[in-house]
């Protein structure tokens, strides 16, 4: 009787998830038994043939042996889309570290009841004159949201309700006073049908250029030779990406298969979603966050029964369960957002490998930045690399300044603009184009602290310094603890209490004084806390109605501004500062993007870059647009202290109750590792340690890094130390594992 258990659940749609039943595997099935597995068993008292999935297997069972049941049989469906779907669980807890329920839970859609959704489309009811004469209308009676609405319809008869009130961010009353005129209508469509079925005009492709054409037909002839790859294609934002995306999911649609497109959802605009729309019409749907969970289900159904081709979402539409997926598409791979910050931290580049590899399919990954990751790989030679240099809507790069704020200050210059910044804002403003302003504040709070003593603000529950509002609120960015701000240093007793001024309400204000005439928005994590405030502002700024954008890094991406001619980076350096193995990485990516923002449209753009650090290379290279250059830096650096992607890095977080509880645990772990790879030199282990941010919401967090050349090593580590975790039932203690961090703890 063999001593192999298999873990298997019996209706894997269901919030039963969370119970999988343990059956003994016989010896004649052992052999065919894998995670995926469709299989009948004995249920419950009367057992009652069901069939299950097996999603787990292990040596060991908390059952009596003589009382446990055995699997009847293997299912004679074999596998099915929920198999791949398990198998992909089942590497990401491998791979990743977590428990299979929680992998499951990632992976697989919850089954909820739903009342049947009403999808509506809104219709041109009247022609096209007597549009642009009520647009005419709205324009001079500044109807901001009714203008945007009948300038949508002017191009596309018909348009999905959605996507004018998510992306276009009309109101609904909005939607109803122009039915009301006689303008438009609104009708309701079958859930089951896309929204944009009748949209009338289908694009078709553009002819491509050249190059892109090379892409496509480079991708798809290996796809069709049966050769599946991973391809990077490394194109500056405007070179024509999307059109080759496009392109090769038309191909693979012709061949009967499907895509899968994830683009960051802060980059999923109105005008892309368009695009796709136009194309594939009602074979296209869109996932995001706004989708209910019973919504996302019905969407999922909808890619299992085959009524969909492609599917474009963040990061957790890489779980479509398509029946024949043809290639996965990553647009912006270098984006953070790709990897996951709950457990398991699965990363969507690699798992997308993965899930490829498991249904035959490619993957072409896109970026004006590509991840270090990336880009090296594709220099080894693992994924295929295609380079698109120029941009197509004419617009030339801008030309960029670097000014070197010791040098402002030496001449006695203190204001937060540079001289050529004020210069040329001054200008903008006369000429009535557009000045957007970023201020790199990664891992920078406004903090306050004596300048008497030096004291600094702190949460009392997090290690974090609290940041001031222009309330005189001091706001933990952490836990939101808030409090007012004293009038007296508790330290020291000194009045001179004071916040560092340069967050962008000071970048703001400071605006408001030097250019009382300018008219200016404001963008960052508070001014968006609403959920359509982030779409709101940036309609306001392309409809024209400010002059001046000040904001965090959230305003570099998504958007295509044309009357931007101007962009001013404050603190280029400001994220250089954190001890932080990507800062270079992170620096040089949105110092790139923001740059990127002058000059979509036609008229030349500039861009300067204040620092106080001119010299370092992720500030010189993104001045210059050279990404190989600071690549080849980059990647040195890396090599040379055996960082990601030279060598591989797993972070240990253990959060607790206790200081001595996590520290001591974190001791024990060292000791585990040593008994078994004591002898690995490649081994390298540093701390254990306080993490960075060494307590949040009154948790004690202790951090240990390691790294190793070989990925598989430092798996098996996770797995010795899983199963010490499990086998001393921590109570007080969670253990979190991490590969490839993106920030240090
Ligand atoms: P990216 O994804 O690299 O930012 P896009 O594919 O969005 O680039 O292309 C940028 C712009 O150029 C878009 O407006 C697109 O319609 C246009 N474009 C792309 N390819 C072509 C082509 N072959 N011919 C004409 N216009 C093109
Ligand atoms: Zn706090
Ligand atoms: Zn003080």
């Amino acid at each position: 009787m063999s001593n192999k258990y298999a873990d298997i659940i019996v209706d894997i749609s269901h919030e039963k998830v969370d119970r999988p039943f343990q059956y003994r595997i016989p010896d004649r099935l052992l052999e065919r038994i894998a995670p995926g597995v469709r299989v009948h068993v004995p249920f419950g008292k009367g057992n009652k043939d069901m069939i299950g999935y097996v999603v787990d297997i292990s040596d060991k069972t908390d059952y009596p042996v003589d009382k446990i049941k055995e699997i009847t049989c293997l299912d004679e469906k074999g596998t099915t889309v929920e198999s791949d779907l398990i198998q992909t669980a089942y590497w990401m807890k491998r791979h990743y570290g977590s428990t299979m329920i929680t992998a499951l839970k990632t992976v697989l859609p919850v089954k909820q009841k739903l009342k049947q959704l009403e999808k509506k489309k809104v219709t041109r009811y009247c022609d096209e004159e007597t549009i642009v004469k009520y647009l005419e209308e709205c324009t001079r009676k500044h109807q901001t949201a009714k203008a945007r609405v009948l300038e949508a319809l002017l191009k596309e008869e018909v348009l999905p309700y959605e996507l004018l009130r998510q992306k276009l961010n009309i109101a609904t009353a909005t939607l109803q006073s122009l039915e009301k005129q006689g303008i438009i209508k609104i009708e309701a469509e079958n859930y089951y049908r896309n929204p944009v079925k009748q949209i009338t005009e289908r694009d078709s492709a553009k002819p491509l250029s050249e190059k892109q054409r090379f892409i496509m037909e480079d991708i798809v002839q290996d796809y069709r030779k049966g050769k599946r790859g991973t391809y990077l294609v490394h194109g500056i934002t405007g070179s024509g990406k999307t059109e080759v995306y496009l392109g090769i999911i038309e191909q693979m649609i012709a061949m009967g298969k499907q895509a899968i497109v994830l683009i960051p959802e802060i980059a999923l605009t109105y005008q892309t979603l368009l695009r796709f729309y136009k194309r594939f019409g009602d074979r296209v749907s869109v996932m995001n966050s706004t989708l209910s969970m019973g919504e996302k289900y019905d969407q999922m159904e909808r890619a299992r029964n085959g009524q969909l081709d492609v599917i474009i979402g963040p990061r957790s539409a890489l779980f479509t369960p398509f029946p024949q997926l043809g290639v996965i598409i990553i647009d912006e791979e270098h984006e953070n957002s790709y990897k996951s910050e709950s457990m398991p931290k699965y990363h969507a580049r690699e798992t997308a490998m993965q899930i490829a590899s498991c249904k035959g399919a490619s993957v072409v990954l896109g970026s004006a930045t590509p991840s270090l990751e990336a880009y090296y790989r594709a220099k080894k030679g693992e994924y295929k690399l295609y380079e698109l240099k120029e941009r197509l809507t004419g617009g030339q790069l801008p030309q960029v300044y670097t000014v070197d704020l010791r040098e402002e200050l030496k001449e006695g210059n203190r204001s937060i603009f540079s001289r050529k910044l004020k210069e040329l804002i001054a200008t903008r403003l006369q000429t009535g184009e557009q000045t957007m302003l970023f201020l790199n504040r990664r891992g920078y709070a406004g903090f306050v602290s004596c300048r008497a003593c030096g004291h600094v603000m702190k949460c009392p529950h997090c290690d974090v310094s609290l940041s001031e509002h222009r309330n005189g609120k001091l706001i933990c960015h952490y836990c939101g603890h808030e409090e007012h701000k004293p009038e007296k240093c508790p330290s020291c007793g000194s009045k001179y209490l004071l916040g560092f001024k340069a967050g962008t309400e000071q970048i703001e204000a400071a605006v408001h004084k030097e250019f009382p005439q300018a008219r200016v928005l404001r963008m960052d994590a508070d001014s968006t806390k609403t959920k359509d405030s982030y779409e709101k502002i940036l309609s306001a700024f392309a409809d024209g109605q400010a002059d001046i954008l000040v904001g965090t890094q959230m305003i570099v991406k998504g958007h295509d501004f044309p009357n931007v001619t101007l962009v001013g980076i404050l603190a280029a350096d400001l994220s250089l500062n954190q001890n932080d193995y990507r800062a270079g990485e992170r620096t040089f990516q949105l110092l790139t993007q923001a740059a990127g923002r002058a000059g979509r449209g036609m008229k030349a753009g500039e861009v300067v870059i204040q620092t106080y650090q001119p010299e370092h290379y992720s500030i010189v290279h993104a001045a210059n647009q050279d990404y190989e250059s600071f690549y080849e830096e980059e990647i040195m650096y890396r090599e040379l202290l055996s960082y990601p992607p030279a060598a591989h890095m797993l972070a240990i977080l253990v959060v607790s109750k206790m200081e001595e509880e996590g520290s001591g645990l974190l001791t024990q772990f060292v000791t585990q590792i040593r008994q078994t790879f004591g002898e690995e030199k490649e081994l390298y282990m540093i701390g254990p340690t306080q993490a960075s941010v060494s307590k949040i919401n009154d948790m004690y967090r202790h951090v240990l890094y390691l790294k190793h050349s070989d990925y598989e090593k430092l798996v098996q580590i996770k797995d010795i130390l899983e199963e010490y975790s499990r086998k001393q039932e921590l109570k007080n203690q969670t253990v979190q594992f991490d590969f490839e961090p993106m920030n240090v703890y």
